[in-house]
């Protein structure tokens, strides 16, 4: 058998790198078996406002574990990234809560707030949105 190893791309990793050091071992874990993009890390001011203005968060700066230094949340998606396959998203997130556990290391992922597996009873989906929970 052979395996195909996938490796975070440039944008991927200054993202990453920007996160606290769990959440970096974690997701270059992830990567080895499934590929994906990381797609925030730390946010700065500037950049929290704006996601809050284009409605991605519903968090003003400082209200946000991304705004946190290092980040204590990160966004990743599932690679190649399709907005409109929510499956594709959910099937990721197991992966990763699931060597997550592995590892011993406690997240939270922003489909499943109060992480009870129950993915009817959230008021607000944040599918690509995982964080430390400490
Ligand atoms: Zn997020």
């Amino acid at each position: 058998m052979e395996f195909l190893m996938a490796k975070f791309g440039k944008s991927s990793m200054i993202k990453l790198q920007t996160c606290h050091p769990k959440l970096q071992e974690l997701f270059h874990d992830v990567i080895q078996y499934i590929d994906c993009s990381i797609i925030c890390g730390h946010r700065g001011e500037a950049e929290q406002q704006a996601a809050f203005e284009m409605g991605t968060s519903r968090a003003q700066f400082g209200e946000s574990k991304h705004n946190l230094v290092p980040s204590m949340a990160v966004d990743a998606v599932p690679y190649p990234l399709n907005w409109g396959d929510k499956d594709s998203f959910v099937y990721f997130a197991g992966v990763v809560l699931g060597i997550a556990r592995a590892k011993g290391i406690k997240i939270k992922w922003g489909g499943d707030w109060n992480m009870n597996h129950n993915l009817k009873d959230q008021s607000l989906f944040d599918l690509p949105h995982f964080e430390l929970m400490e």
